[in-house]
């Protein structure tokens, strides 16, 4: 039995629930990530199984989340329609959606570059505020160099 629509896998922590200040106990979840639900209801409309696949156990609480947040979903952790022979391995899907995830595009000399300057992008304020900061400080020291070196021109 072929299945006709396509299949989706989808990270908790990070995709459907804030992150932004990391794991915090089995049943301590983030607000809802705006637009998750809106999201996985069109996904379930155009006939899409959706998958939550989490490191996180399947708990009531979890299920209560999803519940809460009305996060459509089929499955937590389990994919029912992939072969008995591949149980207990990773779970079939078409795309996984996950925050820190990376997508390989045939290239591992670029890919090797992307995982060294890899961020999650909950994590991406702290890079912006370091660039910010970066960029004061060289202001400031370009201030100082104009009023105590007369040789310096306008950079
Ligand atoms: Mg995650």
């Amino acid at each position: 039995m072929k299945k006709k629509g396509k299949t989706i896998c989808i990270d908790f922590d990070g995709v459907l629930s804030d992150y932004s200040s990391g794991y915090q106990g089995e049943d301590v979840f983030g607000d809802m990530i705006k637009g998750a639900d809106s999201a996985t209801q069109i996904l379930k409309e155009k006939g899409w199984t959706v998958i939550i696949y989490t490191t996180r156990p399947v708990t009531d609480a979890l299920k209560k989340w999803l519940e809460d947040n009305k996060i459509s979903y089929d499955y937590i952790n389990e994919n029912p329609d992939q072969p008995k022979d591949s149980e207990g391995s990773k779970l079939m899907a078409d795309i996984y959606l996950d925050d820190r995830g990376m997508r390989f595009n045939g290239d591992w000399d670029w890919t090797i570059r992307d995982i060294a300057s890899f961020m999650p992008w909950e994590k991406k304020e702290d890079e912006e505020t370091k660039k910010q900061k970066m960029k004061q400080a060289y202001e400031e020291e370009v201030k100082w160099m104009k009023k105590n070196n007369p040789f310096v021109a306008d950079i």
